[in-house]
């Protein structure tokens, strides 16, 4: 593969920047536009924003202080799944069942919209391959076709049940037990696709800029005024979708987050025999521990491996950290298995895990908070704010029990590293 000259801008040993065949540059904001709504961020929450605006009949403008996809969207594992970072049975626990029902349907409808939009608009990024496995490190077959038959029948997930024989044919290793596989899951390369979701934005008369940082935003007689380093953009309403790099745009929202790092390797291509007699499979893999390895097939024969979460600084050898989760599934790969490209990414996570959606003033919208499971919640919340300011639908409300709570501010990580160390011991002594 060959790097093309204009993915300048995005993160190093980005596996997904050395595939991009397209990433036009957009321009830098540099004087005073007007449109209906400016959407600040240029990320998978920002550009599905901007696109169902348009498909709306709202005229659009996106601010992005990078590139496109430069935070989250570009560099995750690109599991295209339903529901969100809080699971289907917490929310039932928490809301009255329809309630429930109608937040998970918007993510199984995102699902199959995304589908339909890369055949629609021809986006070249995939190969679209079906399936996501979740493995068991426990054996605990009987908790989880409880699980399967409350999920199908409550959500109607159409989840399979998977025993260890049929697991461990797909997935050659003994730390693996049962399975749930959901068939209408896939994956897909994201920058790819949020690439061509751009292109469609601009194709329909949509403005993106890029290198445009919002740095205020403030009342401008009946609407917004966003000023970004060098220009400004003049809106009836404003949708923020600027993930945890919110920072000074927006306190309340800042203060209702915590960023969590995680990680992801891609290695050099692996012998077909290798990888038959290991991950002999093209579905992606994920395993049901709070701290999961998440994995799939990538170009064919490399391995695409994340996983771990940290809040604090960056270590030093991500690469051989995710090699020796890698070789603890599969330690016959040792000495056949090296890494080729390591990244990692910051997740945006309110303590309640469900996304932030909604108004913090009329016309002042946040669109954000998509923690770990983001491509298809993306897809429902952007659907659900244009269509709110559009045509003044109420779904946004669905989302309202779980606003913009205070998070802990500055000691919010403390408390999340207490609950992550929890949680990692529970991990480790439970498998
Ligand atoms: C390693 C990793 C693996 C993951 N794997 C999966 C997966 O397999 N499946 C899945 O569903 N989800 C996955 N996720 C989660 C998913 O990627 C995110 O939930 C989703 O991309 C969030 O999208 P976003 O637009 O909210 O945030 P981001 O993609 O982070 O975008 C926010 C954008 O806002 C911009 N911005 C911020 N402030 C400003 C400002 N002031 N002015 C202008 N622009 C601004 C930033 O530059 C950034 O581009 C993963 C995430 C990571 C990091």
């Amino acid at each position: 593969m060959t790097a093309i000259a204009d993915a300048e801008g995005y993160i190093d040993h980005n596996y997904y920047v050395d595939t991009l065949q397209t990433a036009p540059r957009h321009p830098v904001l540099g004087e005073t536009v007007e449109t209906d709504v400016c959407v600040v961020g240029g990320g998978l929450a920002g550009l599905n924003t901007a696109l169902g605006l348009l498909e709306r009949g709202q005229d659009a403008v996106v601010v992005e202080a990078k590139r496109i996809g430069w935070g989250a969207s570009g560099r995750n594992a690109g599991f295209v799944a339903k529901g969100y970072s809080a699971s289907e049975m917490s929310l039932l626990a928490r809301l009255e069942k329809p309630h429930a029902q109608q937040l998970v349907t918007l993510t199984q409808n995102a699902r199959k919209l995304i589908h339909s939009r890369i055949e629609k608009f021809n986006i070249d990024c995939g190969p679209l391959t079906p399936g996501v496995l979740t493995v068991s490190w426990k054996d605990n077959a009987r908790e989880m076709r409880d699980y399967i038959d409350k999920a199908n029948d409550v959500f109607h997930t159409g989840f399979e049940f998977w025993d260890r024989e049929k697991v461990r044919e797909h997935c050659k290793t003994q730390r693996y037990f049962d399975g749930v596989y959901s068939p209408q899951d896939y994956q897909f390369n994201p920058l790819r696709y949020l690439h061509g979701i751009a292109k469609v934005i601009t194709e329909q008369g949509g403005r993106i800029f890029e290198n445009s940082p919002a740095v205020k935003i403030s009342r401008d007689g009946k609407g917004w005024k966003v000023e970004t380093k060098e220009g400004c953009v003049k809106a009836r309403e404003v949708v923020l979708c600027c993930s945890i790099y919110i920072d000074g745009l927006d306190k309340r929202l800042a203060n209702a987050a915590f960023p969590v790092q995680t990680y992801i390797m891609v290695t050099k291509p692996i012998d077909d025999a290798l990888l038959e007699q290991s991950l002999n499979t093209l579905h992606a893999i994920y395993d049901m521990r709070f701290c999961s390895d998440y994995y799939r097939r990538v170009d064919g024969n490399r391995i695409l491996w994340g996983g771990r979460v940290a809040l604090w600084s960056r270590p030093d050898n991500i690469a051989g950290m995710m090699l020796g989760d890698l070789l603890k599934v599969y330690p016959q790969l040792k000495g056949h298995a090296a890494p080729d490209y390591y990244w990692s990414g910051l997740l945006c996570y309110a303590p309640h895990k469900m996304p932030q959606l909604g108004q913090i003033e009329p016309g002042y919208w946040y669109n954000t908070g998509f923690g770990g499971h983001g491509l298809a919640p993306t897809t429902a919340c952007g659907e659900v704010v244009a269509s709110a300011i559009a045509e003044g639908d109420e779904t946004w409300r669905a989302f309202e029990p779980f606003g913009i709570g205070f998070a802990g501010g500055k000691s919010g990580r403390y408390v999340a590293q207490m609950v992550y160390w929890w949680w990692r011991a529970r991990d480790l002594f439970l498998v």
